[in-house]
């Protein structure tokens, strides 16, 4: 398909006008036929309808995925069949790649390049998950003659997956991979700034042999759709990802019906870089640490804390970088930052920015890119000088925005970068091992890389502490969450058992 140029603006081929939910194998739009805009961040028009799902259509979804976990064929299918059909959908993900990107990009505002990395993150995450599933051991314990005791690993039942806006395919992709991988069936629910991308789901699910009911997609509002799945009496999990506030409201509203949670929110990660590390890759990785994804990352180094003796140069040479990062049309293929997803996420990052104006130095950007005056375009934007107590330095701002803050010692650095309620991710740049191991270790974070930005095995686990989040998922965890272990013990031998009631007889 190819692409067109409307009034100077990249528009994708085929562009559906509305999108439905798709429940039970059918394409079919709310109950009450409600829908709400989608728009395009680069004009900022409402470009689709979408449909807006409410109580009527999750109960719909849910009774679909109950009875494909009761009665389909999916929980109990052997895991060899499963990891077939997670590798045929990895294929089609990866042979559609260019489609899902274009898709993406035009909805999100993602730069091209980037999107196009993140859809084929999505394919390997079905890869991964497919081959652990043909791999899984689970546990045995013997007693000699006495007993056997092994661990028999069933699904949990109905997941509710519930994702956010900032890379909308690939993190949809990761929980839908291990969900489908233990043998659940699902109610995915997109974020509603950009559900266009999720709209190619059921073809790509269908095609690979996924069952009628086992995947059910209901798009809506997170007050509406989001919330009606977290209180679905028939949903077991909610796999959450999204803003730490919010998941506080769903922690609550899932506490009624006692449903297993995974939740990863949001972070404000520290990037602590020492007089000792080097320099030039330093510099590298933080640019890209704060600025690729348009700065919507959820573990982005927003605050980066250098030693004093370099903090002038790091400072002077950040800015000329941060200054040269190319701000444009997100689907040019040399765009480095594209435009931000919405006018409301705009809206609320650039009122960061002004409270930075009044807390601290703004030190490149700040404002929109000349030239581009129309779209959720923004400067990458700077600021040193910072102080723990500014807003800036606490508040997750998720865009192109990075606080700078200088340091005299390692437990300077230490309280800096654990003064913060979030706990996401923490970054170091030193040549002293032993220092990067002992102050990674005490820095309040799931996730720490040393002398790196963030890359990542898919075994190892993913998943914030404090305000970042509750519980981890990644590799075998991510099954842990999605299944039961049900622990089954056998009797070698005859049980001796105080034989209660049976008076004076009370061994044999
Ligand atoms: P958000 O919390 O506003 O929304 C996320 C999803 O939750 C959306 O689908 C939304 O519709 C839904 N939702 C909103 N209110 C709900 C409710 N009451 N009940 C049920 N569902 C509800 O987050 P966002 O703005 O879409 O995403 C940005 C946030 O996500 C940032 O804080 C970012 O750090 C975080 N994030 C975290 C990770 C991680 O792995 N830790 C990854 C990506 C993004």
């Amino acid at each position: 398909m190819t692409s067109a140029v409307v009034a100077g603006q990249h528009v994708p081929a085929g562009l559906p006008d509305r999108i439905r939910h798709f429940i039970d194998g059918e394409f079919v739009d709310s109950v009450d036929g409600g829908t709400f805009d989608v728009l395009d961040p680069v004009s900022n028009r409402t470009y689709l309808q979408a449909a807006a799902g409410r109580q009527a259509d999750v109960d719909r979804a849910v009774n679909a995925a109950r009875l494909a976990f009761d009665e389909g064929p999916w929980p109990g299918m052997q895991a060899r069949e499963r990891n077939r059909i997670l590798n045929r959908i990895a294929d089609i993900v990866e042979s559609r790649d260019a489609r899902l990107a274009d898709l993406e990009t035009y909805d999100s505002g993602l730069p091209i390049t980037q999107a196009l990395g993140q859809a084929r993150r999505a394919a390997e995450n079905f890869r991964f998950f497919a081959d652990l599933i043909v791999a899984q051991s689970d546990d045995v314990y013997q007693v000699p003659g006495r007993q056997l005791n092994y661990v028999h690993r069933k699904p949990k039942g109905v997941a509710g997956l519930i994702t956010p806006w900032n890379t909308p395919f690939m993190l949809e992709s990761w929980k839908l991979a291990p969900a489908l991988a233990a043998g659940c069936t699902v109610v995915l629910k997109p974020a509603e700034f950009t559900p266009l991308s999720a709209s190619l789901w059921p073809e790509i699910l269908r095609e690979a042999g996924v069952p009628d009911g086992v995947f059910n997609l209901v798009n809506g509002l997170g007050e509406e759709a989001g919330d009606a799945l977290v209180r679905h009496p028939d949903v077991q999990l909610i796999s959450f990802t999204g803003e730490s506030a919010t998941g506080q409201v769903i922690f609550a509203n899932a506490a009624p019906t006692l449903k297993g949670l995974s939740m990863e929110l949001g972070g404000k990660s520290p990037a602590i870089v020492f007089a000792d590390a080097d320099l030039d890759a330093a510099i590298d990785s933080t640019v890209f640490g704060v600025f690729s994804l348009n700065g919507e990352r959820c573990t982005a180094g927003s605050r980066i804390l250098v030693e004093r003796p370099i903090y002038h140069e790091f400072v002077t040479r950040y800015v000329q970088r941060a200054k040269m990062i190319k701000v444009g049309d997100p689907h040019d293929p040399a765009t480095e930052v594209g435009a931000l997803v919405h006018p409301e996420h705009y809206a609320k990052v650039t009122d960061y920015i002004e409270i930075g104006k009044t807390e601290a130095l703004l030190a490149a950007g700040g404002g929109r890119p000349p030239g581009l005056d129309t779209g959720n375009y923004l400067q990458p934007t700077v600021f040193v000088d910072v102080p723990p107590t500014a807003r800036i330095f606490q508040e997750e701002i998720f865009g192109p925005v990075v606080a700078i803050t200088p340091f005299d010692t390692d437990e300077e650095a230490l309280d800096l970068a654990n003064a913060v309620k979030y706990g996401l991710a923490a970054y170091l740049w030193t040549s002293d091992l032993q220092r990067a191991h002992n102050l990674g270790q005490r820095i309040e974070a799931g996730m720490v890389w040393l002398n790196s930005h963030n890359v990542r095995d898919l075994r190892t686990p993913f998943g914030g502490v404090k305000a970042s989040g509750l519980g981890h998922e990644g590799g075998y965890r991510s099954l842990d969450f999605y299944t039961d272990q049900q622990a089954v013990h056998i009797s070698l031998a005859p049980v001796h058992t105080p034989r209660f009631g049976a008076g004076t007889d009370r061994t044999r």
